[in-house]
């Protein structure tokens, strides 16, 4: 069976925690290889190498930091498929999807090819009798990454690139569930030219997480997960006088106006709520039509188009839309939800709880689920289910579908369908949600804007990619300078004024 251990200083290594965890093919529910839990040591030398690495890598100027990307990214490309079936082999999502994954992280190592320009700093001339002013950002030095599962080439792209572009080395803690594309990328790196010890891929569970909480060298941490352990991570490493932004769960809404284009927004549905199995941060898991005519005619279109979604493994081809969800705790977790949603009143249109896909019957398979009639008072609304599960909720008027949104507690993305502009434009400014999609459902941002949610979808004021990476893995330092020497003005106990 593989063993998966570390990548430590520009090769794999074994774990010596003696403990492991197992990564299951979700499609087939085998397990099909071993990863090394690190333990508090194993994390603490990976960070000791990887400090002594960065020195040198900051002093290496910009551009040259930016070559190290652009290599790696002619490499994602030649290495796409195989990154791909990889990722589908221990996530499950679809071959396509899978490509999506990898390429919305390998734009965030495009727009890191500007580090250069994003790292420059400002240059005040005379400021003073003398004086020339300066600031210039330097990285934080060692900064860590803990990703979540669903999305391993992604998001440790969205949190290295940047990172190691600014000059900082990397500590980068994947989800034990699917490491496999995360040990992939850090190999392409050291292939791009990336000197060892700047990326490390330390595999591992609480204990590994703790130990970079812990850990004074360490700077800077992101985090994407669950929120429980989102406000776990911020709290503790801004306790310890770590620079902190962690991203949560969300429960994102699709407002549908009566005006809306019901064909568009029900395509626009199923895509975004059964796409990679609803396994998604910025899946949409409540449809919000307003008015009851609206919601009727809504569901009438949403029926055959849930009933229709063709569910397989990876490997079924082109014409399959999802696949299985990522481990069996997942899949009974959701079944669980789905009969809860049903003994607490919810009218459940599709039923996906029984479906058995041949051949794979030990897979961790979910068929799709529709729900309508659903409350704010109901668990299927108040969890986040991260499933196949759509759940549609009533409302009487654009004002009462824009208070729900607003008064749920997540607030990562949202979307609304209409044709009435002053309505799109009312929505965009007033709702308390960070992304925002007018007639697009997944409104994920490029990587040269910033991607981050609201009240408890992010913990910490910088945002993910864009601009606000770098400021994120970077420290402004601030020099005002005196030249020529020769000015006497004698000593002055006030504070400097230009005065
Ligand atoms: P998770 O919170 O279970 O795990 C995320 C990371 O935290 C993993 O690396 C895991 O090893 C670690 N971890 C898990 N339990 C821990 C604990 N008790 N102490 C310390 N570390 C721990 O999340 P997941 O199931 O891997 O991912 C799904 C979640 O991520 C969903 O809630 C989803 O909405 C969220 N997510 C958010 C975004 C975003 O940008 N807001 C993006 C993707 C996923």
């Amino acid at each position: 069976m593989k063993e998966i251990g570390h990548f430590i200083n520009g090769k794999e290594v074994k774990g010596t925690s003696g403990r492991t965890a197992e990564i299951f093919n979700p499609a087939t529910g085998e397990v099909q290889a071993t990863v090394a839990l690190a333990s508090k040591s194993e994390l603490d030398r990976a960070v000791t190498l990887a400090e002594e690495a960065q020195f040198k890598w900051a002093s290496t100027n910009p551009q040259r930091r930016a070559r190290v990307l652009m290599k790696f990214i002619e490499l994602l490309h030649a290495n796409m498929d195989k990154l791909a079936e990889t990722l589908s082999s221990e996530h499950g999502k679809t071959i396509p999807d899978a490509k999506g994954d990898v390429i919305r992280g390998l734009e965030v190592a495009e727009f890191c090819l500007g580090a250069p320009h994003l790292l420059k700093g400002d240059f005040t001339d005379s400021a003073g009798p003398g004086i020339d002013m300066y600031s210039m950002r330097q990285p934080i030095g060692v900064a860590a990454g803990i990703t979540p599962f669903n999305f391993p080439a992604m998001i440790p792209m969205w949190k290295f690139c940047p990172a190691i572009a600014a000059g900082n080395a990397f500590i980068l803690k994947p989800s034990e569930r699917d490491p496999s594309v995360p040990m992939m990328l850090a190999k392409l790196m050291i292939e791009a030219g990336l000197p060892e010890g700047i990326l490390q891929v330390v595999n591992g569970d609480k204990e590994s997480v703790d130990a970079i909480l812990d850990n004074p060298t360490i700077g800077a941490l992101g985090f994407v997960g669950s929120t429980p352990i989102a406000e776990y991570i911020y709290s503790r490493g801004c306790s310890n006088g770590k620079r902190v932004q962690c991203f949560g769960g969300a429960k994102n809404h699709m407002i549908i106006m009566p005006d809306a284009d019901l064909e568009q927004a029900a395509d626009a549905l199923v895509g975004a709520g059964y796409g990679a199995a609803g396994e998604r941060c910025m899946a949409i898991s409540v449809a919000v039509p307003v008015g009851q005519e609206t919601a009727d005619r809504l569901i009438e279109k949403l029926i055959p188009r849930v009933e229709a979604l063709k569910i397989g493994p990876f490997t079924g081809g082109d014409d399959v839309d999802l696949g299985p969800v990522v481990t069996k705790a997942a899949q009974q977790r959701i079944l669980g939800l789905v009969d809860q949603g049903v003994n607490d009143g919810a009218k459940l249109k599709v039923d996906g709880r029984g479906f058995q896909m041949q051949g794979y019957e030990n897979g961790f398979f979910v068929g799709a689920c529709l729900f309508d009639n659903v409350t704010p008072d109901m668990e299927i609304y108040k969890q986040e289910i991260f499933g196949p599960v759509l759940s549609t909720v009533r409302t009487n008027s654009y004002e009462e579908a824009l208070n729900l949104a607003m008064s749920n507690e997540y607030g990562n993305g949202t979307s609304i369908f209409t044709r009435d502009g002053d309505a799109a434009r009312d929505f965009a400014n007033r709702i308390n949600i960070g992304m925002v999609g007018i007639n697009v459902p997944i409104p994920v941002p490029l990587a040269y804007h910033t991607f981050g949610g609201w009240k408890k979808s992010a913990f910490g004021d910088l945002n993910q990619h864009g601009p606000d990476s770098f400021r994120f893995y970077t420290r402004t330092k601030t020099i005002t300078s005196r030249w020529p020497t020769g000015i006497k003005d004698g000593a002055n106990f006030s504070i400097p004024t230009m005065e």
